[in-house]
C-alpha cells in the first residue's frame, strides 16, 4: 500500500506511521527525519536545509522531491510505504503523483490528522520537556515561537493539499487528538485492515 499521512507537526503522524509500518510490513518514510539525518551528517543537502528547518520554514520542493524520489526507488519500498511529512505542498503532491504514475502506480490512501492549534502546542511543548528531562537532545524547532511559524507554514501550504486529495477522492480524516489507540482504530478501516 502507498499511504500519505497529512497533518501539522506534533499531530501524531510519526507514531501512527510506525504502527502502520509494523502492521503492513512497509517502511515509514519521514522527510523530516531524512533531513535531520542529512543536517547531522553535514551533507550538502543538510547544509542547505538547516537554516529553513531551524526557522520552521519549509525547505525547497526540489530538495524534498529529490530525496523522496531516491528513497521510494529503494527495494524495501517496492511493496509500498507510509509517507509522513511529505508531500507538504501541492507542487510536491503533483511531483509524487508523476513519480508513481511513471511506474504505473498510484496512492491507495491519504489520511489527514485534524488537530486544534492550542492542543497541538501543548503536545509539542510536552514532548520537548520530556526529552529534556530524559537528557535527550531537543529539536531546535520544538519551541513555541518556531511552532507557530511551522503551524502557519502548514496552514498556508498544506491546507490546499487536502483539497487536492479530496478532489481526487483519496482523502480520509481522523481526529488526531484522540488517544493513540483510538486514532489507530480510526485508521484501519481506511486501509482495509
Ligand atoms: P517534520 O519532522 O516533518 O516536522 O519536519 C521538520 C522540518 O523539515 C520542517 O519544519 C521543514 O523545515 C522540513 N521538511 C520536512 N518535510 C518537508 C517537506 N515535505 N517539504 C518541505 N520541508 C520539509
Amino acid at each position: 500500500m502507498r499511504i500519505v499521512l497529512l497533518g501539522p507537526a506534533g499531530a501524531g503522524k510519526g507514531t501512527q506511521a510506525a504502527r502502520l509500518a509494523e502492521l503492513l510490513g512497509i517502511p515509514p518514510l519521514s522527510t523530516g527525519d531524512m533531513l535531520r539525518a542529512a543536517v547531522l551528517a553535514g551533507t550538502p543537502v543538510g547544509l542547505k536545509a538547516k537554516e529553513a528547518m531551524d526557522r520552521g520554514d519549509l525547505v525547497s520542493d526540489e530538495m524534498v522531491v529529490e530525496i523522496i524520489s531516491d528513497r521510494i526507488g529503494k527495494p524495501d519500498a517496492r511493496r509500498g510505504f507510509i509517507l509522513d511529512g511529505f508531500p507538504r505542498t501541492v507542487v510536491q503532491a503533483g511531483a509524487l503523483d508523476a513519480l508513481l504514475a511513471g511506474s504505473g502506480l498510484a496512492l491507495d490512501a491519504v489520511i489527514e490528522f485534524k488537530v486544534d492549534e492550542a492542543a497541538l502546542l501543548a503536545r509539542i511543548m510536552g514532548r520537548a520537556r520530556e526529552a529534556e528531562a530524559e537528557g535527550m537532545p531537543t529539536r531546535n524547532d520544538d519551541n513555541a515561537e518556531i511552532f507557530r511559524t511551522r503551524f502557519d507554514a502548514y496552514r498556508r501550504q498544506c491546507v490546499p493539499l487536502s483539497a487536492y486529495y479530496a478532489d481526487k477522492g483519496y482523502l480520509r480524516v481522523v481526529d488526531g487528538l484522540l488517544p493513540r489507540d483510538d486514532v489507530t482504530r480510526q485508521l484501519l478501516p481506511f486501509l482495509n485492515c
